[in-house]
Protein backbone atom coordinates (compact mmCIF):
# COMPACT_ATOMS: atom_id res chain seq x y z
CA UNK A 1 0.00 0.00 0.00
CA UNK A 2 1.19 3.52 -1.01
CA UNK A 3 1.23 6.18 1.35
CA UNK A 4 2.78 10.06 1.64
CA UNK A 5 3.17 11.68 4.54
CA UNK A 6 0.52 13.98 5.72
CA UNK A 7 2.41 17.22 6.71
CA UNK A 8 -0.10 19.34 7.26
CA UNK A 9 -1.94 17.70 9.46
CA UNK A 10 1.39 16.40 11.68
CA UNK A 11 2.48 20.40 11.57
CA UNK A 12 -0.71 21.15 13.05
CA UNK A 13 -0.47 18.17 15.91
CA UNK A 14 2.86 19.49 16.87
CA UNK A 15 1.93 22.59 17.70
CA UNK A 16 -0.48 22.02 19.97
CA UNK A 17 -0.06 22.31 23.58
CA UNK A 18 -1.03 18.84 25.71
CA UNK A 19 1.33 17.99 28.55
CA UNK A 20 0.52 14.82 30.32
CA UNK A 21 -2.79 16.07 32.22
CA UNK A 22 -4.25 18.62 29.81
CA UNK A 23 -4.44 16.45 26.11
CA UNK A 24 -7.33 18.91 25.20
CA UNK A 25 -5.70 20.78 22.14
CA UNK A 26 -3.68 18.18 19.93
CA UNK A 27 -6.56 15.33 20.98
CA UNK A 28 -9.33 17.70 19.63
CA UNK A 29 -6.96 18.17 16.40
CA UNK A 30 -6.71 14.29 16.23
CA UNK A 31 -10.19 13.83 16.62
CA UNK A 32 -11.60 16.01 14.09
CA UNK A 33 -8.88 14.54 11.52
CA UNK A 34 -10.16 10.45 12.70
CA UNK A 35 -14.00 11.59 12.27
CA UNK A 36 -13.60 12.11 7.67
CA UNK A 37 -13.05 7.84 7.89
CA UNK A 38 -13.63 6.83 11.35
CA UNK A 39 -16.12 6.47 14.15
CA UNK A 40 -14.67 8.10 17.06
CA UNK A 41 -15.29 8.52 21.08
CA UNK A 42 -13.66 9.52 24.00
CA UNK A 43 -13.27 8.30 27.50
CA UNK A 44 -13.44 9.99 31.16
CA UNK A 45 -10.07 9.74 31.17
CA UNK A 46 -9.17 11.54 28.20
CA UNK A 47 -8.37 8.93 25.66
CA UNK A 48 -9.71 9.67 22.26
CA UNK A 49 -10.32 6.70 19.73
CA UNK A 50 -11.13 6.06 16.29
CA UNK A 51 -12.79 2.71 14.67
CA UNK A 52 -12.85 0.96 11.23
CA UNK A 53 -14.08 -2.47 11.11
CA UNK A 54 -16.64 -5.28 12.71
CA UNK A 55 -14.66 -8.19 12.11
CA UNK A 56 -12.00 -9.89 13.81
CA UNK A 57 -9.36 -9.57 15.54
CA UNK A 58 -9.98 -6.46 17.50
CA UNK A 59 -6.50 -4.59 17.03
CA UNK A 60 -5.65 -1.82 18.87
CA UNK A 61 -3.43 0.96 18.02
CA UNK A 62 -1.75 3.40 20.97
CA UNK A 63 0.27 6.31 20.42
CA UNK A 64 0.42 8.59 23.40
CA UNK A 65 -1.23 12.30 22.42
CA UNK A 66 0.72 14.10 25.51
CA UNK A 67 3.85 15.14 26.25
CA UNK A 68 6.53 16.19 28.87
CA UNK A 69 5.98 19.91 29.96
CA UNK A 70 5.80 22.17 32.78
CA UNK A 71 3.45 23.20 35.99
CA UNK A 72 2.98 26.24 37.92
CA UNK A 73 3.32 25.32 41.11
CA UNK A 74 4.47 28.60 43.08
CA UNK A 75 3.94 32.21 42.21
CA UNK A 76 5.63 34.74 43.96
CA UNK A 77 4.48 38.51 44.73
CA UNK A 78 6.79 39.94 41.81
CA UNK A 79 4.92 37.71 39.68
CA UNK A 80 7.64 35.07 38.91
CA UNK A 81 6.45 31.99 38.60
CA UNK A 82 8.07 28.41 39.51
CA UNK A 83 7.29 24.80 38.36
CA UNK A 84 7.06 21.22 38.90
CA UNK A 85 8.18 19.30 35.98
CA UNK A 86 5.08 17.19 33.95
CA UNK A 87 7.33 14.09 33.64
CA UNK A 88 11.07 13.41 32.78
CA UNK A 89 13.18 16.39 31.91
CA UNK A 90 16.55 17.51 31.84
CA UNK A 91 16.53 20.60 33.60
CA UNK A 92 19.89 21.60 31.15
CA UNK A 93 17.31 22.36 28.36
CA UNK A 94 14.83 24.69 30.37
CA UNK A 95 17.56 27.55 30.63
CA UNK A 96 16.99 30.78 28.43
CA UNK A 97 13.76 29.08 26.57
CA UNK A 98 10.53 30.45 25.68
CA UNK A 99 7.22 29.17 27.16
CA UNK A 100 3.87 28.75 26.23
CA UNK A 101 1.34 28.27 29.00
CA UNK A 102 -2.51 27.70 29.25
CA UNK A 103 -4.81 30.37 30.38
CA UNK A 104 -7.79 29.81 32.59
CA UNK A 105 -9.81 30.64 29.28
CA UNK A 106 -8.05 28.36 27.17
CA UNK A 107 -5.90 30.87 25.45
CA UNK A 108 -1.80 30.77 25.33
CA UNK A 109 0.18 32.90 27.31
CA UNK A 110 3.99 33.47 26.16
CA UNK A 111 6.91 33.56 28.79
CA UNK A 112 10.61 33.38 29.28
CA UNK A 113 12.67 31.05 31.92
CA UNK A 114 14.91 33.20 33.80
CA UNK A 115 17.67 32.08 35.47
CA UNK A 116 20.83 34.64 36.82
CA UNK A 117 23.05 35.61 34.37
CA UNK A 118 26.94 33.51 33.71
CA UNK A 119 28.26 37.22 35.14
CA UNK A 120 27.11 36.91 38.43
CA UNK A 121 27.47 32.81 38.87
CA UNK A 122 30.24 31.26 41.10
CA UNK A 123 32.87 29.35 39.73
CA UNK A 124 31.18 26.13 41.84
CA UNK A 125 27.79 27.48 39.64
CA UNK A 126 28.92 27.31 36.86
CA UNK A 127 29.71 23.70 37.41
CA UNK A 128 26.42 22.66 39.12
CA UNK A 129 23.36 21.28 36.65
CA UNK A 130 20.67 23.29 37.19
CA UNK A 131 17.31 22.13 38.78
CA UNK A 132 14.12 22.99 37.64
CA UNK A 133 13.55 24.37 40.92
CA UNK A 134 16.00 26.77 40.84
CA UNK A 135 14.54 28.63 37.61
CA UNK A 136 11.39 30.43 37.23
CA UNK A 137 8.89 31.76 34.26
CA UNK A 138 8.81 35.68 33.67
CA UNK A 139 5.81 36.47 32.01
CA UNK A 140 6.71 40.24 31.71
CA UNK A 141 3.04 40.63 34.15
CA UNK A 142 2.82 41.58 37.71
CA UNK A 143 0.96 39.06 40.03
CA UNK A 144 -2.22 40.78 39.93
CA UNK A 145 -2.41 40.65 36.48
CA UNK A 146 -0.97 37.36 36.14
CA UNK A 147 -3.57 35.94 37.93
CA UNK A 148 -6.13 36.52 36.08
CA UNK A 149 -5.14 34.39 33.52
CA UNK A 150 -2.91 31.82 35.31
CA UNK A 151 -2.82 30.21 38.43
CA UNK A 152 -1.17 27.17 40.39
CA UNK A 153 -1.44 23.80 38.37
CA UNK A 154 -1.82 25.76 35.12
CA UNK A 155 0.07 23.89 32.33
CA UNK A 156 2.57 24.93 29.93
CA UNK A 157 5.47 23.26 27.35
CA UNK A 158 8.41 24.89 25.61
CA UNK A 159 7.50 27.30 22.83
CA UNK A 160 8.36 25.44 19.85
CA UNK A 161 6.47 23.93 16.68
CA UNK A 162 7.65 21.83 14.18
CA UNK A 163 9.99 22.76 11.29
CA UNK A 164 11.47 20.34 8.61
CA UNK A 165 15.02 20.78 8.52
CA UNK A 166 15.32 18.90 4.85
CA UNK A 167 12.86 17.24 3.33
CA UNK A 168 13.03 14.10 5.37
CA UNK A 169 14.17 15.75 8.57
CA UNK A 170 11.93 17.08 10.90
CA UNK A 171 12.47 18.73 14.35
CA UNK A 172 9.91 19.46 16.83
CA UNK A 173 8.99 19.17 20.36
CA UNK A 174 6.35 16.81 21.28
CA UNK A 175 7.82 14.42 18.72
CA UNK A 176 7.59 12.44 21.58
CA UNK A 177 4.68 11.10 20.98
CA UNK A 178 2.91 13.05 18.70
CA UNK A 179 4.67 11.36 16.11
CA UNK A 180 3.22 8.25 17.57
CA UNK A 181 -0.55 9.34 17.78
CA UNK A 182 0.01 10.83 14.20
CA UNK A 183 1.12 7.49 13.03
CA UNK A 184 -1.39 5.20 14.29
CA UNK A 185 -4.50 7.40 12.63
CA UNK A 186 -2.41 7.78 9.52
CA UNK A 187 -1.77 3.72 9.51
CA UNK A 188 -5.96 3.56 10.25
CA UNK A 189 -6.85 6.16 7.69
CA UNK A 190 -4.42 3.95 5.21
CA UNK A 191 -5.97 0.55 6.51
CA UNK A 192 -9.78 1.97 6.36
CA UNK A 193 -9.25 2.98 2.09
CA UNK A 194 -8.78 -0.93 1.90
CA UNK A 195 -10.36 -2.68 4.71
CA UNK A 196 -10.22 -6.26 5.13
CA UNK A 197 -12.00 -8.07 7.98
CA UNK A 198 -10.08 -6.31 11.08
CA UNK A 199 -11.50 -4.12 13.24
CA UNK A 200 -8.71 -1.28 13.98
CA UNK A 201 -9.13 0.37 16.93
CA UNK A 202 -6.28 3.30 16.95
CA UNK A 203 -6.18 5.56 19.90
CA UNK A 204 -4.31 8.47 20.94
CA UNK A 205 -3.67 7.97 24.86
CA UNK A 206 -3.31 10.40 27.70
CA UNK A 207 -0.13 10.71 30.48
CA UNK A 208 1.82 7.85 29.37
CA UNK A 209 4.73 10.29 30.39
CA UNK A 210 3.81 10.07 34.19
CA UNK A 211 3.16 6.26 34.16
CA UNK A 212 1.56 4.65 30.96
CA UNK A 213 -1.46 5.45 32.67
CA UNK A 214 -3.72 6.19 29.23
CA UNK A 215 -2.60 2.87 28.17
CA UNK A 216 -4.38 1.06 31.27
CA UNK A 217 -7.62 2.32 30.89
CA UNK A 218 -8.02 2.50 27.59
CA UNK A 219 -6.59 -0.95 26.66
CA UNK A 220 -8.96 -1.93 29.37
CA UNK A 221 -12.00 -0.33 27.75
CA UNK A 222 -10.92 -1.82 24.13
CA UNK A 223 -9.69 -5.77 25.01
CA UNK A 224 -8.21 -6.06 21.82
CA UNK A 225 -6.94 -9.60 20.56
CA UNK A 226 -3.83 -8.03 19.15
CA UNK A 227 -2.25 -4.66 20.16
CA UNK A 228 0.46 -2.55 18.76
CA UNK A 229 1.90 1.02 20.37
CA UNK A 230 4.19 2.97 18.61
CA UNK A 231 6.25 5.24 20.11
CA UNK A 232 9.73 7.08 19.65
CA UNK A 233 12.75 5.74 20.56
CA UNK A 234 16.21 6.23 21.20
CA UNK A 235 18.69 6.78 18.02
CA UNK A 236 22.55 5.62 18.42
CA UNK A 237 23.55 7.39 14.98
CA UNK A 238 24.88 10.45 16.93
CA UNK A 239 27.90 11.47 19.18
CA UNK A 240 27.98 10.53 23.02
CA UNK A 241 25.47 7.85 22.55
CA UNK A 242 26.52 4.40 23.45
CA UNK A 243 26.02 1.58 20.73
CA UNK A 244 26.76 -1.55 22.91
CA UNK A 245 24.33 -0.18 25.57
CA UNK A 246 21.54 0.36 23.04
CA UNK A 247 22.19 -1.43 19.84
CA UNK A 248 21.95 0.16 16.42
CA UNK A 249 19.20 2.50 15.58
CA UNK A 250 19.83 5.10 12.59
CA UNK A 251 17.19 7.30 11.15
CA UNK A 252 16.17 6.60 8.14
CA UNK A 253 16.49 2.74 8.07
CA UNK A 254 13.37 2.22 8.98
CA UNK A 255 10.76 1.87 12.15
CA UNK A 256 11.92 -0.43 14.40
CA UNK A 257 10.52 -3.54 16.08
CA UNK A 258 11.15 -4.42 19.41
CA UNK A 259 11.86 -7.75 20.67
CA UNK A 260 12.09 -8.91 24.26
CA UNK A 261 9.52 -10.02 27.28
CA UNK A 262 7.09 -7.16 26.66
CA UNK A 263 6.84 -8.34 23.18
CA UNK A 264 4.73 -11.49 21.49
CA UNK A 265 7.14 -13.05 19.13
CA UNK A 266 3.79 -14.44 17.14
CA UNK A 267 3.23 -10.72 16.33
CA UNK A 268 7.02 -9.61 15.72
CA UNK A 269 7.21 -12.91 13.19
CA UNK A 270 4.40 -11.45 11.22
CA UNK A 271 4.89 -7.82 11.55
CA UNK A 272 8.32 -9.25 9.83
CA UNK A 273 6.81 -11.11 7.09
CA UNK A 274 4.15 -7.96 6.03
CA UNK A 275 7.59 -5.25 6.46
CA UNK A 276 9.10 -8.42 4.16
CA UNK A 277 6.20 -8.36 1.60
CA UNK A 278 5.32 -4.75 1.26
CA UNK A 279 9.34 -4.25 0.97
CA UNK A 280 10.04 -2.12 3.97
CA UNK A 281 12.96 -1.69 5.80
CA UNK A 282 12.79 -2.40 9.20
CA UNK A 283 15.52 -2.21 12.31
CA UNK A 284 15.25 -4.63 15.56
CA UNK A 285 15.73 -3.33 18.92
CA UNK A 286 16.26 -5.46 21.99
CA UNK A 287 14.43 -4.87 24.98
CA UNK A 288 14.90 -7.03 27.97
CA UNK A 289 12.50 -5.44 30.28
CA UNK A 290 9.59 -4.15 30.23
CA UNK A 291 9.77 -1.54 27.92
CA UNK A 292 9.19 2.67 28.77
CA UNK A 293 5.77 2.64 26.48
CA UNK A 294 2.56 1.86 26.27
CA UNK A 295 3.26 -1.60 25.10
CA UNK A 296 4.35 -2.06 28.66
CA UNK A 297 0.80 -2.03 30.46
CA UNK A 298 -1.07 -2.74 27.97
CA UNK A 299 0.84 -6.34 27.30
CA UNK A 300 -0.77 -6.97 30.93
CA UNK A 301 -3.96 -6.05 30.83
CA UNK A 302 -7.16 -8.32 31.43
CA UNK A 303 -5.26 -11.98 30.97
CA UNK A 304 -2.62 -11.16 29.25
CA UNK A 305 -3.18 -8.99 25.09
CA UNK A 306 -0.56 -10.12 22.63
CA UNK A 307 1.48 -6.41 22.37
CA UNK A 308 4.31 -5.19 20.23
CA UNK A 309 6.16 -2.24 20.06
CA UNK A 310 6.85 -0.21 16.64
CA UNK A 311 9.19 2.56 17.16
CA UNK A 312 10.31 5.91 15.08
CA UNK A 313 14.01 6.45 15.77
CA UNK A 314 15.00 9.30 17.31
CA UNK A 315 17.56 12.15 18.16
CA UNK A 316 17.71 14.04 21.45
CA UNK A 317 14.32 13.01 23.11
CA UNK A 318 12.76 14.97 25.96
CA UNK A 319 14.56 18.57 24.21
CA UNK A 320 12.65 21.04 22.15
CA UNK A 321 14.36 20.08 19.07
CA UNK A 322 13.50 16.30 18.88
CA UNK A 323 14.56 15.08 15.07
CA UNK A 324 13.02 12.38 13.23
CA UNK A 325 13.59 11.18 9.55
CA UNK A 326 9.77 11.40 8.19
CA UNK A 327 11.04 8.24 5.69
CA UNK A 328 10.51 6.03 9.02
CA UNK A 329 7.12 7.17 9.82
CA UNK A 330 5.76 6.54 6.19
CA UNK A 331 7.41 3.00 6.55
CA UNK A 332 5.42 2.60 10.08
CA UNK A 333 2.46 3.67 8.51
CA UNK A 334 2.40 1.36 5.69
CA UNK A 335 3.65 -1.70 8.11
CA UNK A 336 0.68 -0.94 10.26
CA UNK A 337 -1.90 -1.07 7.71
CA UNK A 338 -0.54 -4.08 5.96
CA UNK A 339 -0.41 -5.60 9.23
CA UNK A 340 -4.20 -4.73 9.90
CA UNK A 341 -4.77 -6.73 6.49
CA UNK A 342 -2.54 -9.75 7.12
CA UNK A 343 -3.84 -10.61 10.58
CA UNK A 344 -7.63 -10.31 9.66
CA UNK A 345 -9.32 -12.73 10.51
CA UNK A 346 -7.16 -14.11 13.28
CA UNK A 347 -8.34 -15.20 16.70
CA UNK A 348 -6.58 -14.01 19.93
CA UNK A 349 -5.56 -17.88 20.60
CA UNK A 350 -3.54 -17.46 17.29
CA UNK A 351 -0.98 -15.37 19.17
CA UNK A 352 -0.11 -18.07 21.89
CA UNK A 353 3.81 -17.23 21.70
CA UNK A 354 4.31 -21.46 22.52
ZN1 LIG B 1 6.89 8.48 24.38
Amino acid sequence: MEYTLNRDFLLKLLSQVGPSGNEKAPSEVWQEEAKGFAKVYTDTHGNTYAEVGEGSPTLMLAGHIDEIGLMVRYIDDNGFVYLGPVGGWDPQVLVGQRVRFITKDGEILKGVIGRKPIHILKPEEREKAVKVEEVFVDFGLGKEDLLKKIEVGSYGVLDWDGEFLTEVRLVSRALDDRIGAFTVLEALRLYASAPADTRMVSVATVQEEIGLRGAKTSAFAVNPDVAIAVDVTVATDYPGVPKNQIGEVSLGKGPVLAVGPNINPVVVKLLKETAEEEGIEVQIEAIPRGTPTDANFIQITREGIPTALISIPCRYLHSPSEMVDVRDVEGAVRLIAAFARKVSGMKKEDFKPW
